[in-house]
């Protein structure tokens, strides 16, 4: 600096003046400590792991230091809990005195039961003197819940804390190809994603038999984060599904339940499908034979060809009203729903209940095979109204309890901006391909 000043004077003015504002400005950058040294002095106050991230640290209060300075300088050791482990052989691996757990579960009483309902594979952290003595015991019971136990005085204090989880919002989307397990995981998303899809919009879209190449599909849905990690997929926000040219959209309501954006519930009396999408090879077959004659023709029930042994669905709560054997029919289970509804499904290669017995939606009520006049293994699936055979997706059911009233509107506000933010995000994931 001091070289520069004396050759400033031997400037003409007007150049005097832009040095003099050139050197001020370094004067001002060089006394203002760089973000480079900044992190370089936070990185001390904390061990950093390789492949961990941490949150960016702007500026450090001196109080944890202090605080931490305090702190007695505990080593800590790790111990796996093995299947067949008790509280007294973990302390006797970790050289813990048989004293120290003794005065442990006297101090603590019954806030030591979490640590006695140990399960193999998870692992404590004890802190001992080197007398032996208990000093802490640090617990992850999960990845959000940790127990802490400390030496206070002669007497040991347990206090558990909950690590925040942090949602963050997810997007994808999708189209069909093959079937929809596979273009799920090509859009990225998890088995619990795929199915938690399914699970919502499976009143109205047959996965297993109704779609069709170029059916799309897209998700807002959340996922949790702790310190940093990913540890798991939250809920589905909304979804979006267009099905041969229909597109049905579901939001998830403060209740957990999924409604449709003006408040109707996606929840109806029937599942669409029987069986599970998953575990149809291809949803679309162009060439629907059936399964004796060879040729094509309306019959009065919906064929789902799938391997031997793929579990069958009551579509809906009812009671069983026949669990039998024939000739035509092989395997077979009829099941009524209420006064106006039956479902029936043939050529079971297994029964999984009886006649006069009650069954949920969803239950498994036997498995696919080839029994009765049949060519190959494949549920042959009836839905009828009143005694008539119906197509269950052109008749109007039942559906679950909509938003109730004095939540609609804040309900529809919230649903339309979800779907207006997942419709935009899809077109312009669609238009990147
Ligand atoms: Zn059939």
């Amino acid at each position: 600096m001091l070289i520069m000043l004396q050759h400033i004077r031997a400037l003409p003015k007007g150049h005097k003046i832009l040095v003099t504002a050139i050197s001020a400005l370094l004067a001002l950058m060089l006394l203002t400590p760089s973000e480079k040294a900044q992190a370089t002095r936070d990185s001390h106050l904390k061990k950093l792991e390789v492949g961990q991230r941490y949150p960016l640290l702007v500026d450090m209060p001196a109080e944890p230091l202090v605080e931490s300075e305090q702190k007695p300088n505990y080593v800590w050791h790790t111990q796996q809990v093995r299947s067949g482990d008790s509280l007294a052989k973990l302390f006797s691996r970790a050289k813990l005195s048989a004293r120290s757990l003794h005065n442990m579960l006297q101090s603590l009483g019954d806030k030591a039961k979490p640590l006695t309902e140990l399960r193999p594979g998870e692992q404590l952290e004890f802190a001992r003197a080197a007398s032996g003595e208990l000093l802490a015991i640090r617990y992850a019971q999960s990845r959000t819940h940790i127990i802490d136990v400390v030496k206070d005085g002669d007497s040991y204090q347990l206090t558990e804390s909950n690590i925040a989880i942090d949602h963050r919002e997810q997007f994808a989307t999708g189209t069909i190809s093959s079937n929809f397990w596979n273009a799920g995981v090509s859009a990225g998303l998890s088995p619990a994603i795929i199915d938690g899809i399914a699970n919502i919009l499976g009143y109205d879209i047959d996965f297993a038999l109704e779609l069709r190449r170029g059916d799309s599909f897209a998700v807002l849905y959340e996922q949790n984060y702790v310190g940093g990690d990913l540890i798991a997929d939250g809920n589905i926000l909304a979804v979006t599904f267009t099905n041969q040219g229909e597109t049905y959209n579901a939001v998830r309501h403060s209740d957990g339940n999924y409604y449709t954006a003006n408040g109707s519930s996606v929840r109806k009396a029937f599942l669409r499908s029987p069986v599970s999408y998953k575990y149809i090879s291809s949803s679309f077959n162009p060439r629907r034979l059936h399964p004796v004659t060879g040729r094509v023709r309306p019959h009065n029930g919906i064929d789902y060809a799938a391997a031997v042994g793929t579990p069958v669905y009551a579509s809906g709560d009812g009671r069983v009203i026949k669990s039998g054997y024939s000739s035509l029919n092989g395997n077979y289970v009829f099941i009524k729903h209420g006064e106006q509804f039956v479902t029936k499904y043939l050529h079971l290669s297994k029964r999984l209940v009886t006649s006069g017995q009650k069954v949920r939606q969803g239950q498994t009520i036997g498995k696919v095979g080839a029994t009765g006049r049949v060519t190959g293994p494949h549920l042959h699936y009836e839905f009828l109204v009143n005694g008539v055979h119906r197509n269950p997706r052109t008749v109007k059911l039942p559906e679950a309890a909509p938003v109730p009233k004095a939540q609609l509107a804040a309900f529809k506000a919230q649903a339309s901006e979800l779907l207006a933010r997942l419709n935009s995000q899809k077109r312009i994931m669609l238009a990147m391909k």
